[in-house]
């Protein structure tokens, strides 16, 4: 019979003792470990039963059962069993028979129950450390593995080498800011939640599906698989109670590819080439799947510097005003002229379209949209000083201004700080499409008219409200969009029609017009019969650079309008 101190038992007890393995590592030690004491225990069988039910700690659960030793020499059938409560509410069981022929006595059977719940405290300590670990690697709101879990999972995967046989799968849903907006953010996180169940189900044991954070999922998938999962998650349906309704939701999702090749062993450098997938998906070419290519990462690359160097971009003074006059139809003559940005970089000259969208997006664009209207008022205040008479420039503002609640103080300080006639500056701000910023808009427009500050809409035509805004908001300029001069030559065309009918409403309503991006005289003649007098386009001239601008000023130049 065993006792506490026989060198079988310790030997047993030593083999299982090995520090920081798992539940799994300990079973596997168990066989081994009977060894040292199968004679002296007359062990005919031993046989342990785990079942674990589904929890909020363990998604999956366990339910397994194994003979961890069997004696060649056979056993009797009576067991010895012994069931204990695991951490994590279900039952882990042990049957242990004797040998064949053999009958334990009362002092061999408690000597046995020692010896099983040592082992029972040994795999529930493993059970637990492994519960504890799994936290810190879970998401609690869908259960699906976290960052963290993503990270220690691919690392694995990378120091085995295999990495290069798995893609990244970046993706983020398509209607949840909506839902979060609509239903408010618990709405948001049962969607969330039953989303993260449906992922749970496409779970294979060597991929993994990870939430990270809000409402992107990353996916790292068997390339095989990945056909399938794309498919999977293009739309996925699910049932929720919102406002006390039951709706079934379609949600779909777009995401960013990346099959990782054999020389990137790294899965960092695969994430940001996946999610620089997912946003040009997102920004440039709207959508649902984008498979990485070399040009996205390039374009990701050029939009952090641009971030990261704006500021000092700003004190350095890179960025320039152009000015690109706008003309009279009738006289020739400068009526007033447009700002318009421009960055030289390295002794080149960068169009906004190459980083006004980025600096948009990073809400950056206001700082810059200051800084034009400083450069205005300062040029302003050189013409003035130098006797020529200023042209009204306008000046254009983002929409983002919208969120700043001294907007108009801010302004005014700036044209103050200049000594400049308001009647100089006018600003120029685009549709917008939320109610929510039409009313601050309307707001903004009113203060900004007191203060004897023009006010344009840009780009009109372009935006969901056009005629809605037309008849509510008191502006004093419309400037067509070039979309619809692009077309007006065409006979009957519908644009035509279109824009004649959008002149007669806004000269009918006191404001005035300015056609923009007119390149052919022949779209000048036909605008100029519509009674659009002021033009602004590349017939008469692009956007000049302050001095050629200046000099066109001063000399009261005259452009042909003998069309
Ligand atoms: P926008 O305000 O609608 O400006 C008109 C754009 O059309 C300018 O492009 C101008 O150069 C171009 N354009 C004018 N006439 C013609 C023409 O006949 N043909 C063609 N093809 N194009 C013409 P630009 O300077 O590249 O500016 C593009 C956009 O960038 C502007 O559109 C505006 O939305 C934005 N932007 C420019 N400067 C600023 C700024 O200081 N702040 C903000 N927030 N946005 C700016
Ligand atoms: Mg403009
Ligand atoms: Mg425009």
């Amino acid at each position: 019979m065993t006792t506490l101190c026989s060198e079988g038992y310790r030997q047993f007890y030593n083999a299982l003792q090995a520090e920081t393995v798992s539940a799994e590592d300990i079973v596997n030690l168990i066989p081994g470990a009977l060894l040292n004491i199968s004679d002296e225990m007359h062990l005919g069988k031993f046989e342990i039963r785990t079942e674990i039910p589904p929890s909020s700690a363990d998604a999956v659960g366990l339910n397994d059962f194994r003979v961890l030793y069997e004696s060649p020499l056979g056993f009797e059938l009576l067991a010895h069993t012994r069931m204990f409560k695991s951490p994590a509410k279900g039952n882990v069981s042990f049957a242990v028979f004797p040998v064949a022929g053999y009958k334990w006595n009362e002092e061999e059977k408690s000597a046995l129950d020692f010896l099983i719940k040592n082992m029972y405290v040994v795999l529930a300590k493993a059970r637990v450390t492994e519960m504890l670990n799994m936290r810190q690697l879970t998401d609690y709101l869908t259960m699906l593995p976290n960052t963290t879990y993503f990270m220690k999972f691919s690392q694995e995967l990378s120091i085995k080498g295999i990495l290069n046989q798995y893609t990244v799968v970046f993706s983020n849903l398509k209607s949840f800011n909506y839902i979060n907006q609509t239903f408010g953010s618990q709405a948001g996180d049962t969607v969330l939640k039953e989303y993260g169940s449906r992922l749970l189900n496409f779970y294979k044991q060597d991929e993994i599906i990870a939430r990270f954070g809000g409402d992107n999922f990353v996916a790292l998938l068997k390339n095989e698989n990945v056909d399938n999962y794309l498919n999977y998650i293009s739309k996925i349906n699910i049932t929720v109670v919102l406002d006390n309704q039951t709706r079934a939701l379609g949600i779909s999702a777009r995401s960013g590819v990346y099959p990782i090749p054999a020389h990137i062993n790294n899965i960092g450098e695969a994430l940001s080439r996946s999610s620089a997938s997912l946003v040009y998906a997102k920004q440039v070419c709207d959508s649902e799947v984008v498979w990485f290519r070399p040009e996205i990462l390039e374009r990701a690359n050029n939009e952090r510097q641009i971030i990261s160097y704006f500021r000092t971009a700003l004190t350095r003074k890179e960025f320039l005003v152009y000015y690109q006059p706008k003309v009279n139809s009738l006289t020739g003559k400068i009526c007033g002229c447009e700002a318009l940005v421009r960055w030289k970089r390295d002794d080149q000259i960068i169009s906004p379209a190459g980083f006004v969208p980025v600096l948009e997006k990073e809400g950056l664009i206001c700082d810059l949209d200051f800084y034009v209207l400083e450069r205005v008022c300062e040029n302003i205040r050189h013409w003035t000083g130098q006797g020529i008479v200023p042209a009204r420039v306008s000046v254009n503002f983002s929409k983002l201004h919208l969120r700043n609640p001294h907007l108009i103080d801010d302004v005014i300080n700036v044209i103050q700080k200049y000594r400049i006639n308001p009647d100089f500056i006018e600003i120029e701000l685009t549709e917008s499409a939320s109610s929510e910023d039409y009313m601050t808009l309307e707001k903004y427009i009113n203060e900004l008219r007191e203060q004897g500050i023009c006010i344009s809409i840009d780009d009109f035509g372009t935006g969901y409200s056009s005629l809605s805004l037309l008849k509510d908001l008191n502006v004093d300029v419309i400037k067509i969009d070039k979309s619809f001069i692009d077309d007006i030559t065409v006979k009957d065309s519908k644009d035509r029609v279109i824009l004649s009918s959008i002149m007669s409403m806004v000269t009918g309503l006191g404001m005035e017009v300015i056609a923009e991006g007119c390149e052919t005289a022949e779209q000048a003649r036909i605008l100029k019969d519509m009674n659009c007098t002021m033009i602004q386009g590349y017939l008469f001239d692009k956007p000049l650079p302050y001095e050629e601008y200046t000099d066109k000023l001063a000399g009261g130049h005259v452009y042909a309008v003998e069309l």
